[in-house]
């Protein structure tokens, strides 16, 4: 299994192709930049089997309805976000762009995540409900790969902002520190801005967790 990374512009967003032996793969968080995604997807000749949200704010989102029509795949939640897919206002699209409310058509399928063990298509997928940067936050790990996509939970020596609509700082360090923390040092982790890192190095260096 391999991870392919895309960074989206203008907000640096992540977006994470994890691609398996048969060249199947999920893409994660499909941000701004559609046609790089493609481009990638194409050129490689994958075969996209979901796709899958860390949470959705409307820049982790904003290709998804594009590439679920194109390669008719569903799209993965958490279920406490489901109705921000259709709502501009709380996917921040509204807010942020100030004109164009971003959400997905009816005809999409919606499936929705908890805390639990998936299996989405031909991978298998520990899924972690880490509320904190939003309601329905969650961190993806693929435990036989070694590696945690953690969406806005925690990053490269800092962690997601809480003053937004449904955040809570004090609930986003408890799931960094109950559920995240806990992983084997070596787990690799792919934030949804900016530099991978591990879980072990954060434990150490990263100023917002001391103490936990
Ligand atoms: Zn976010
Ligand atoms: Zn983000």
């Amino acid at each position: 299994m391999k991870i392919e990374k895309i960074v989206n512009y203008p907000m640096d967003v992540n977006t994470y192709v994890v691609i398996n032996d048969d060249n199947k793969c999920l893409v994660i968080d499909p941000s701004f930049d559609d046609k790089k995604i493609m481009k990638m997807i194409n050129q490689n000749g994958l075969e996209v089997e979901a796709i899958v949200l860390t949470h959705a704010h409307f820049d982790h989102l904003i290709s998804a309805n594009t590439i679920a029509l194109m390669h008719e795949v569903p799209i993965y939640v958490h279920k406490k976000e489901v109705e921000f897919l259709y709502d501009g206002t709380k996917n921040l699209s509204i807010t942020f762009t100030r004109t164009n409310s971003i959400t997905i058509d009816n005809g999409v399928s919606v499936q929705t995540l908890s805390e639990e063990t998936k299996q989405i298509g031909s991978f298998s997928l520990n899924i972690y409900h880490v509320p904190g940067h939003s309601p329905g936050s969650v961190a993806i790990h693929f435990k036989d790969a070694g590696f945690l996509i953690s969406g806005d939970c925690l990053f490269n020596r800092s962690v997601g902002r809480t003053d937004l609509f449904g955040g809570d700082e004090a609930q986003l360090i408890k799931s960094i520190k109950t559920k995240l923390l806990k992983l084997k040092p070596e787990t690799i982790v792919y934030p949804g801005h900016g530099p991978h890192t591990t879980i072990g190095y954060e434990k150490d260096n990263n100023p917002y967790l001391r103490g936990c």
